[in-house]
């Protein structure tokens, strides 16, 4: 495809997203109002400006939290499946706007069209399970000690949920949120990523769509476009009692502690360091694919990255001549174009940040096998495009016990597998992890609790691509969050425990007596 021609095709993108080259970029619902900085989107595919948006001013934000609480108000007292209702239009809604969604997140943030159409493909599946969840936000009964009495437990929205997201998953995390935020009752103040304000503004012009259908309050699902300084106000705001923080470990430090000192909610999605052990009872052929799809996918800006592989050293050799000739394999370019396995990583700055890592890789001993550096030429001229590596390290290396948001891989050698998982544990992070086995008792020991210590243990499948079933999250400096399937919805809803009585006595609990 020709630059005129890929041009002419996202100038059509764009407009069917609602997005012009000048836009505001903060919103209740349909009602666009901002009166910050000016801020340009440049593609890191091509390093041409996408548009220009208005960032929210502080006065912009409070108008935007005054309409929140005025939803608020409104949208609590919607019956639960009604609100599923919502959702379940968003659902359609995306269905529709699939294709052009995926092409605005693959030339916004640089991720192959494949994984730009699986973004909004998981978009569209949280929206199903949302739905179905809002018939099921139970809470259990219990038998009281007291005669004529009855307990249970309820659970009540909390009011206004705050979404601050990071650059690298633009559209799929503010679903993640939103659709179980919304069915549980609440409305919401999402702050994107500075980096990927375009994806940002066409979900919410997606979602204003389905607002106004309903003749709903234009407050239930709020954009405030801007920087740190916007995601501190949602961060030290009272008013918000749940904060869905994703980001780096670094970010959500701060987070944590502010929200915490103000007795508030955090979840909190952060920076992982993922291995997959290889043992010497894998399928290399799955395993190869695996490893290469989660180390170089999102070219390595993925949370649950494949960053480590932990091999058996009687096939190290074997998986390292495997993976050698993968990368030779590995086609770098546009990634709109499906012949590309990669494309460029967010920014120059995120260029200056692997080239720093691969400097300090082998200040520190590390070997590269398959060496890094930044691509140069027409096709590349945005210069945020580089090499995956590989290199072979020591787990303890400062470098590798470090989350590099890059396409870079490092390869440690073990010898049983006890080693093999407190190789895998001994990182500060805490997020996705696998092994690749046919034998039962190494992929059993490897879930037991005296295996991997992760938010995420997989058998037989790599780091990366979680499915939204399942609750999503990692411990330690991962942050502890869950978020998406299982019953993350439940960190969404505060939680009321009530007794009745329906006699005309009042026995107090533990047959304490109080006689009057
Ligand atoms: P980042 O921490 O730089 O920014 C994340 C968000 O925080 C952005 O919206 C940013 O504007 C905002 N922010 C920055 N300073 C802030 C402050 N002081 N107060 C409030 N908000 C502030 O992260 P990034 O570079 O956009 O994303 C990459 C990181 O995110 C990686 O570490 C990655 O592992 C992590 N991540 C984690 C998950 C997960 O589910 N665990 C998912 C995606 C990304």
């Amino acid at each position: 495809m020709t630059n005129k021609h890929q041009k002419f095709k996202m100038d059509q993108t764009l407009q069917r997203l609602g997005i012009s080259r000048d836009n505001q970029g903060g919103s209740c619902g349909t009602q666009f109002f901002a009166s910050g900085a000016s801020i340009g989107s440049h593609s890191p595919v091509d390093g041409e400006l996408i548009a220009n948006l208005t960032k929210v001013s502080e006065g912009d934000y409070d108008k935007i939290l005054h309409q929140a609480r005025k939803a608020s108000a409104e949208f609590r007292l919607l019956p639960a499946p009604k609100r599923g209702e919502i959702i379940r239009q968003l659902g359609l809604k995306l269905r529709q706007y699939k294709d052009d969604l995926g092409k605005l997140v693959s030339y916004e943030v640089g991720k192959s069209l494949q994984e730009g159409w699986g973004e909004v493909q998981e978009m569209i599946d949280i929206c199903d399970f949302a739905v179905g969840l809002s018939r099921q936000l139970h809470g259990y009964t219990m038998h009281s000690e007291r005669v004529g009495h009855r307990m249970y437990e309820q659970y009540h929205p909390l009011g206004i949920v705050g979404i601050i997201s990071a650059f690298n998953f633009p559209v799929a995390v503010w679903s993640w949120n939103a659709a179980l935020a919304l069915v549980c009752g609440n409305v919401t103040i999402w702050k994107p990523s500075e980096k990927a304000p375009l994806c940002a503004l066409a979900c919410q012009n997606i979602m204003a769509e389905v607002l106004k259908e309903n003749q709903l309050s234009e407050g239930v699902c709020n954009l405030v476009i801007g920087g740190a300084e916007i995601g501190e106000k949602i961060v030290n705001q009272p008013e918000i009692p749940l904060v869905s923080f994703t980001g780096s470990t670094a970010v959500g430090r701060q987070v944590a502690s502010k929200v915490a000192a103000r007795f508030g909610r955090s979840i909190l999605e952060l920076g992982g360091n993922n291995a997959i052990i290889i043992t010497e009872n894998a399928d290399l052929d799955m395993a190869i694919i695996g490893a290469v799809f989660g180390a170089v996918g999102t070219a390595g800006q993925r949370c649950t990255s494949t960053r480590r592989l932990i091999i058996h050293h009687s096939i190290y050799a074997q998986v390292k001549e495997k993976l050698v000739e993968a990368y030779r394999q590995l086609k770098i370019g546009n990634p709109l174009e499906h012949q590309n396995h990669m494309g460029p990583l967010i920014d120059v700055q995120a260029v200056k940040q692997y080239e720093d890592a691969i400097a300090q890789c082998k200040n520190q001993g590390g070997h590269f096998i398959v060496e890094g550096g930044v691509l140069v030429g027409e096709e590349y001229k945005s210069k945020c495009y580089v090499k995956p590596c590989i290199a072979e390290v020591e787990n303890s290396y400062p470098i590798v016990q470090h989350e590099t948001f890059a396409p870079i891989l490092y390869l440690i050698k073990y010898k049983d597998m006890e080693e093999a998982i407190a190789l895998q544990n001994n990182v500060p992070q805490g997020l996705s992890s696998a092994i690749m086995t046919q034998n039962l008792r190494e992929a059993e020991l490897f879930l037991s609790s005296a295996g991997s210590d992760c938010g995420i243990a997989n058998v037989n499948i790599g780091t990366s691509g979680a499915e939204i079933g399942g609750a999503f999250g990692g411990e330690k400096e991962t942050g502890g969050g869950r978020e998406s399937g299982s019953d993350a919805w439940k960190y969404y809803m505060r939680r009321q425990t009530t007794t009745i009585n329906y006699t005309k006595d009042l026995p107090l609990a533990q047959g304490i007596k109080f006689d009057i």
